[in-house]
C-alpha cells in the first residue's frame, strides 16, 4: 500500500528534509523540485511537498501519513500528532523579546497589560497563562521584529536561533517559550495501518544520519600492535581484523569511527606503524 510522506515545499527546512529522503535512497525521479507531488521510484511512497505548517493538520485529518516539520508548527498546531524522531536540524526556539530600551530583561519585568506580536498565538497565550501574565496577543503573520518599532506591539515571541536578527532589530531575549528542531511526525491512525512501511522510513533517515556522523576506517598494522590498535579504534563490535596473503607481521584492521575522532586516530594508527591508512564516508549504517 502507498503511504504519503510530506516535506516542506520552501524554507528553512526544505533542503535537508529532501536531502534526507534521497540519501536514504528514495528516489524522487528528475521532477520533485517542480511537482507538488512524486511517486518515489520502486517504492510505495507519494513524496508531497506542502508548506511546513499545513502539514501537522494534513496528519491529524489522515490526507498524509508521515511528515517532517518543525516541533514549534506541531505545537502551535495543536492537533494530537506522534513524534517519531527528532531530526537534528532546524534548530530554534520560539521566545519573548522585547526592545532594548524597554529595560524589559526576564517574564517578571512584563506588565500585565502589554501588547505581545506573534505568530504563534497559541503557544504564546499559553505561556503568559502558565507564568500568571494578562497580556494581549495580536496575531501576525511574519515579521514580528518590526512590530515594536510600528508601535503595534511592546513585545514579540517570535523564532530565534542565532540571536543575529533581534539584535539588529535592537530587540532582547526575555524569555524562552520552547525548543525546536525539525521532526518527524505521524499519527496513530496511520501507525495502525502502515505502521511496518513508516517504521521503515524512519529506520532508514535514522541510518543516514548516523551514517554521516561516522567514517569507515582501515589500515594495515603491525600484528604485535594489534592490542594498542583496538583501543584506538573499538568500532561498533570492535575491528574486523583480516589476514594479507603472504604476510604474517601486518594485517588490515577495518571500523567503524566517529568522524570526530578521525583525526586523532589516523595519528595515533601512524605512531603505531600503521600503513595504507584510508577513511571512507558511508551512505547507511543500520545498527
Ligand atoms: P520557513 O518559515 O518556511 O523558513 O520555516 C520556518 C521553520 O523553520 C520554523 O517554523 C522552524 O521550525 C524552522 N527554523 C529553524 N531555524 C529557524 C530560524 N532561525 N528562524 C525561523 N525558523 C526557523
Amino acid at each position: 500500500m502507498v503511504i504519503k510522506l510530506a516535506v516542506p515545499n520552501k524554507g528553512r527546512l526544505n533542503e535537508r528534509a529532501v536531502e534526507l529522503l534521497l540519501k536514504s535512497g528514495i528516489d524522487l525521479g528528475e521532477e520533485w523540485g517542480r511537482k507538488l507531488y512524486v511517486m518515489a521510484k520502486d517504492q510505495d511512497i507519494e513524496v508531497m511537498f506542502v508548506r511546513a505548517q499545513d502539514i501537522p493538520a494534513f496528519i491529524a485529518t489522515g490526507a498524509i501519513d508521515i511528515g517532517i516539520t518543525g516541533e514549534d508548527l506541531a505545537a502551535e498546531s495543536g492537533y494530537k500528532i506522534k513524534k517519531l524522531m527528532d531530526l537534528e536540524f532546524g534548530y530554534c526556539r520560539l521566545s519573548i523579546a522585547a526592545p532594548e530600551a524597554s529595560g524589559i530583561r526576564t517574564a517578571d519585568d512584563i506588565p500585565n497589560g502589554s501588547k505581545v506580536a506573534t505568530s504563534f498565538p497559541n503557544l504564546t497565550k499559553k505561556y503568559f497563562k502558565s507564568i500568571g501574565k494578562d497580556v494581549s496577543i495580536i496575531e501576525v503573520s511574519g515579521a514580528a521584529e518590526i512590530m515594536p518599532y510600528l508601535g503595534i506591539s511592546d513585545l514579540i515571541a517570535d523564532l530565534v536561533a542565532s540571536g543575529s536578527t533581534l539584535k539588529m532589530n535592537r530587540l532582547v531575549e526575555v524569555s524562552k517559550i520552547l525548543d525546536s528542531q525539525a521532526a518527524i511526525y505521524s499519527s496513530d491512525a496511520s501507525m495502525k495501518k502502515y505502521g511496518a512501511q513508516i517504521t521503515d522510513v524512519v529506520a532508514s533517515l535514522k541510518s543516514v544520519m548516523a551514517a554521516e556522523e561516522r567514517k569507515y576506517l582501515m589500515a594495515n598494522v603491525p600484528k604485535k600492535k594489534l592490542k594498542e590498535v583496538q583501543k584506538v579504534i573499538p568500532g561498533i563490535n570492535g575491528p574486523t581484523i583480516l589476514n594479507i596473503a603472504g604476510n604474517d607481521d601486518i594485517v588490515a584492521v577495518h571500523a567503524v569511527i566517529r568522524s570526530k575522532d578521525v583525526y586523532n586516530a589516523v595519528n595515533d594508527l601512524k605512531r603505531l606503524g600503521a600503513k595504507g591508512i584510508l577513511t571512507l564516508s558511508i551512505d547507511r549504517l543500520v545498527e
